[in-house]
């Protein structure tokens, strides 16, 4: 049986008229990465915001660690760590400083628990530097770093990597996989970088005005996103005509002006290739490719406004 860390079952929130979570059913399992993407507007920070007891649902009920959100008491968000808009500090403390005062309002800690929280997120050695001072991607390291430090079983972070560098993510990435690895901690992250979320998450839901139109496995996903070869030709149009009297194909398309996306078996590239070459059309590289999670959930929703 599915142990789940969090469940909603038809979580709906409404302000006035406005619906911003409209009957949610989210499955988050225990050890597992579940990136919560949506165009902007779709009410991913409404919905961590009332699984966080920030905001009051309207209707519908919240499962956390296997219980009724009525029964938790505050010990149960102590097992959990957040970061949903922007993490505030004291302005004219540094980094530690900020921390050492959360770790005392949180109680229990490890000695070392602010000296480890500020290395992983690489803010040990900046820690002289007031927090007004810092760089968007700092605020955002000691962001993470306050949503870690008391070793949280569940980790809701929304859009944590916003204004963090390449490098940043990266190594922002490789930690929360590690935490999830070897700790088994849950996280629900929520981003706009589909890219990342593809790298990270076991499981992706998909919200649009409210909805939840899609909860999928990246392992499913992947055996369902589609294969293909593209080829760089000289002449897509002679290519495709080749393609459609020699090969009998149809499902391809034009991806550029030399751009030809060829769907299905990759088996059959080199008879392709050797095909248009006889046919006087010049191909200067074959690759072979999946569907990205970008197509996948452009395809879905229409692809405004994603990055
Ligand atoms: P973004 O990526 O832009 O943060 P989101 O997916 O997190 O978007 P929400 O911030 O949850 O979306 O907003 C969902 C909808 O609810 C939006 O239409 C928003 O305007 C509306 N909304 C959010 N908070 C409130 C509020 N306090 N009062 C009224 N409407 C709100």
């Amino acid at each position: 049986m599915n142990q789940y860390i969090i469940e909603t079952k038809n979580l709906t929130k409404k302000y006035g008229e406005q619906i911003s979570v409209d009957c949610l059913n989210l499955h988050v399992p225990k050890g597992k990465i579940y990136g919560l993407l949506g165009r902007n507007g779709a009410g991913k920070t409404t919905t961590m915001k009332m699984l966080l007891n920030l905001v009051k649902p309207t209707s519908g009920d919240i499962i956390l660690f296997g219980e009724d959100f009525r029964k938790t008491d505050s010990k149960t968000y102590y097992r959990i760590g957040s970061i949903v808009e922007t993490p505030c500090f004291y302005e004219n403390l540094t980094a530690e400083e900020n921390l050492k005062i959360l770790a005392r309002l949180r109680g229990q800690h490890r000695k070392d628990t602010v000296e480890h929280a500020l290395s992983v997120v690489d803010l040990g050695s900046k820690s002289d530097k007031a927090f007004k001072d810092y760089s968007l991607g700092m605020k955002q390291r000691l962001g993470i770093a306050a949503a870690i430090m008391h070793e949280p079983e569940l980790l809701i972070l929304d859009e944590p990597i916003n204004g963090l560098d390449p490098i940043g993510i990266l190594e922002i990435r490789n930690y929360l996989r590690n935490l999830c690895q070897e700790n088994r901690t849950t996280i629900l992250i929520s981003s706009h970088l589909l890219s990342e979320i593809e790298q990270m998450a076991d499981i992706i839901g998909v919200m649009q005005e409210g909805r939840l139109i899609e909860e999928i496995d990246m392992d499913r996903l992947h055996m369902q996103n589609r294969k293909y070869m593209e080829f760089e030709v000289s002449d897509v149009n002679a290519a495709a005509h080749v393609l459609e009297r020699n090969f009998k194909l149809s499902d391809y398309t034009v991806a550029g002006r030399h751009l030809l996306r060829i769907f299905g078996s990759p088996d059959s590239r080199s008879e392709i290739n050797k095909t248009f070459v006889e046919n006087g059309i010049t191909v200067s590289n074959i690759t072979v490719c999946e569907e990205k999670l970008e197509d996948y959930f452009k395809n879905m929703i229409g692809g405004v406004g994603v990055e």
